[in-house]
């Protein structure tokens, strides 16, 4: 059983340099961006020399996402600790170029749990144990203990104010505030502009309202709107919500999500926020990051990618492969088009996968259950066949190999035991320590592993070293007892973990097609695109060259 986390320094605290906490809250309605709201004053920070991290707070009554269907919540994150979390993280790590771990996610359920086991244990012995101040207590703590050592620590309150699951959360950042004073407060809200053609600030000035019969005053109002607001509308909000007028700003649609800390950067923001946290602004260099999103917003080439699989109507199931594309693609000055193919398709009519020639490359991302599997590897086929450049990442690797053995080397009816426990050739079988395992959550193979690259291989070739680590999440492996078959046949190993397969490629002579166990787009950052995506995104603009 997974146990929690509790940030060491939690009750150690009060010997340490107090840290400023910004915490980011959410009005009005969700889907506005607070979590690249927050990773953006984060990064912005973070230039400024401080010590930066971030902590994420959902309401929801799971200890984690590792139970959730993307389908509905969007893409799991993994981090390197194993922590499967909200897609939030992603973002955090991308901006940041810093990695995150568990105890920078607190979550309802852990909270609860937390407490219940404390309270079974005796340590409240005598009384009774209440949302305040033992709740609210737990949460101070935790939020401290992961700012110990940091200057600033960025809390971004999952849902939106007035909601009933993070109410007692804004009551511990309220208490944070008045004990510490180092708290600032910043409201996102959302300005819309009806049909002739003004913004109305009225619904922002009630969400203000209501925060504020909540105790809290937002110094600083970030404005979600479709463009920037003229000066009288940011001037009822002013007066409305009781802030500065500087301290209003604009927050527009925008053509790339890194251009918001440039954004935020063209109003003066940080200066702002460095003033309302008692510190002065020093020089801020973000011409490498403007660079590469100058080279997002307009790039010299361009390749198409077709991504194979099931929720490919919800896009945010796979947030971390679009963006390792963007990545690689400012690397590349390139712009990867991405097309969500439904791969059911390809079950149902098997000729239609013809339609795949059109494409510079294709991928096929991590999944589980069955439906669309006969898809993928009709897929996977027509694309080895017509060297059209692959990328198979978690389930896309596993498909690559039942592929290859019954196509290739002949053992018809292959597949993994995950899909058809009977099979003749479990190509794919469970790993051995998942066989014993009833519990589902945190009971994958999860977070970085050590891989070893063996040398003459693209996999090396791409990364540059031998040993490299990424991140996991699954728990099926290639099965040892099919190696030698596989090799004769061609297929290259060109990673391992131990006795684990973690990547194989393609050679000769079919075209470039490599397949990994991990998911190496959940360590892509803008600055340090992930080596496999580069690689693979090389070899569709070879491929579009031909
Ligand atoms: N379902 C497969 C497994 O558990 C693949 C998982 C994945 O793609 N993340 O091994």
């Amino acid at each position: 059983m997974q146990t929690i986390e509790h940030p060491k320094d939690a009750k150690a605290i009060t010997h340490l340099r107090d840290s400023k906490y910004i915490v980011v809250l959410g009005s009005l309605m969700s889907g506005l961006g607070k979590g690249i709201v927050t990773a953006s004053v984060a990064r912005l920070l973070n230039d400024q020399g401080l010590k930066v991290t971030a902590i994420k707070f959902d309401g929801y009554l799971n200890i984690d996402c590792g139970t959730m269907n993307p389908y509905r919540h969007g893409e799991v994150f993994v981090l390197d600790d194993g922590t499967e979390c909200d897609m939030d993280f992603g973002t955090y790590e991308r901006f940041l170029n810093q990695g995150m771990s568990g105890t920078n996610s607190i979550t309802g359920g852990k909270l609860f749990k937390l407490i219940i086991e404390k309270e079974r244990t005796g340590k409240f012995l005598g009384r009774d144990v209440q949302f305040i101040p033992h709740l609210t207590d737990e949460i101070k703590s935790w939020v401290k203990g992961v700012g110990a050592g940091k200057d600033v620590v960025l809390v971004e309150v999952g849902g939106t104010v007035g909601d009933l699951e993070n109410g007692y959360f804004i009551e511990a950042m309220r208490q944070l505030s008045s004990e510490t004073r180092e708290v600032t407060f910043i409201q996102l809200t959302y300005v819309p502009m009806i049909s002739t053609g003004e913004y109305k600030t009225k619904p922002t000035q009630h969400a203000t309202r209501l925060l504020q019969s909540m105790g809290v005053q937002p110094q600083i109002i970030l404005v979600r709107a479709d463009g920037c607001l003229p000066k009288d509308s940011k001037e009822k909000i002013s007066q409305f919500c009781n802030i500065p007028l500087e301290a209003v700003y604009d927050d527009p649609d925008i053509e790339s999500i890194y251009e918001l800390p440039l954004m935020l950067e063209k109003q003066d923001f940080t200066a702002y926020l460095m003033k309302l946290m008692g510190m002065k602004k020093d020089g801020l260099n973000l011409v490498q990051w403007k660079s590469l999103v100058e080279k997002i917003k307009n790039p010299r080439h361009a390749v198409k990618i077709g991504i194979v699989g099931k929720y490919t109507k919800l896009h945010d199931a796979y947030v971390s492969i679009r963006e390792a594309f963007i990545h690689a693609g400012a690397a590349l000055d390139t712009k990867v088009e991405i097309e969500w193919i439904e791969s059911e398709g390809f079950e149902n009519d098997p000729e239609s996968v013809s339609v795949l020639k059109d494409y510079d490359g294709i991928l096929v991302p991590g999944g589980f259950g069955s439906r669309g599997i006969e898809g993928k590897i009709n897929a996977i086929k027509y694309v080895r066949e017509n060297k059209i450049p692959y990328f198979g990442i978690c389930l896309g690797m596993q498909m690559m190999v039942v592929e290859y053995a019954r196509n290739v080397c002949g053992l018809k009816g292959a597949n993994s035991t995950e899909f058809d426990e009977n099979t003749k050739s479990p190509v794919i079988d469970l790993l051995p320590e998942q066989r014993a395992i009833k519990d589902k959550g945190a009971t994958m193979r999860l977070g970085a592993w050590k891989c070893e690259l063996a040398k003459g291989t693209r996999a090396f070739e791409a990364y540059g070293k031998q040993s490299i680590e990424e991140r996991h999440r699954h728990r099926y492996e290639v099965n040892n007892d099919y190696l030698e078959t596989l090799e004769k046949s061609g297929i290259v190993l060109s990673g391992r973990s131990g006795h684990i397969v973690e990547m194989v490629e393609w050679k000769e002579p079919h075209g470039f097609g490599i397949g990994l166990q991990a998911h190496p787009e959940y360590k892509s950052r803008l600055e340090e695109p992930a080596p496999l995506f580069v690689a693979f995104v090389k070899a569709a603009l070879e491929r579009k060259k031909k």
